[in-house]
């Protein structure tokens, strides 16, 4: 496509070598579908689906390097079998790119303009050489969705199935079902040797009874309206700014 004379080919070329980055992205994201908010699913541009892929494994984009190791005698030495390496680009890189294959696809600005049409088009084409380059890099790769990982499991109250990372809970990330968005608190019960989770809770005290109310904080998104558990009346969830006083750290640090 770069090597034609049609004048809008490096356009062309930066629109699919776009479409195969966010082809990638994308394709990322699949070895992590259990992990990923659903925010980030519905809401669904290259930027946003790689930073949560960041989030969810900080090492999501970085090349890994696969060897399988074993002993056949228990006794004996440890023998290993490289599998290859994989190579992936970075969330970075991507995000960059993906910005500047986007500034050929409008109508040049008046700065651009005032540089000619050849030296844009040129520009275009430096451009896209070097992602088809890294993308080349990416897809010769013999490894590509490989991953090692410790996955912890539990069933959200919409039944769908949340998994995370061992090191992203231990992290203190936020655990929210891919499905619903509910979010969830965790805790390792040491008794049992296992995690237990249970969905964040949003508490009220009703102003004519006293009794104190809770419920899921994910139905707060759906509802305004709240109704007593005891007496049974209805309030309606209502917010407004507030002043608050912005604190310098630097006032509260020991110096
Ligand atoms: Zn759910
Ligand atoms: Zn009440």
């Amino acid at each position: 496509m770069l090597a034609s004379s049609e004048p809008f080919a490096a356009e062309y070329a930066c629109l699919h070598a776009r479409f195969a980055l966010e082809a990638l992205a994308y394709d990322r994201v699949q070895d992590y579908l259990l992990e990923v908010s659903a925010d980030a699913m519905n809401g669904w541009t290259p930027k946003a689906v790689l930073r949560e892929l960041l989030y969810t494994d900080p090492e999501a984009c970085s090349p890994v390097n696969v060897t399988i190791g074993w002993r056949p005698d228990p006794d004996g030495p440890l023998r290993e079998i490289h599998l290859g390496e994989g190579y992936r680009f970075s969330a970075r890189w991507a995000n960059k790119m993906h910005n500047a294959l986007s500034n050929f696809l409008h109508e040049p600005t008046i700065k651009q303009a005032a540089e000619g049409e050849a030296d844009r088009r040129q520009k275009s084409r430096d451009k896209v050489e070097e992602a088809l380059l890294e993308l080349d890099r990416v897809l010769a790769s013999p490894l590509s969705s490989f991953r090692a990982h410790r996955l912890v499991k539990t069933q959200c109250k919409c039944g769908s199935l949340i998994a995370r990372d061992l090191d992203f809970i231990e992290a203190g990330k936020i655990v929210a079902c891919s499905a619903c968005g509910r979010v969830y608190n965790c805790r390792y019960d040491e008794a049992q040797h296992r995690f237990e989770f249970w969905p964040q809770q949003a508490s009220w005290t009703c102003i004519d009874c006293k009794t104190f109310n809770s419920m899921d904080a994910h139905e707060l998104k759906s509802t305004s309206v709240v109704e007593c558990s005891c007496c049974g009346e209805k309030f309606k969830i209502e917010t407004k700014p507030i002043l608050r006083r912005i604190v310098d750290e630097d006032d509260n640090s020991d110096k």
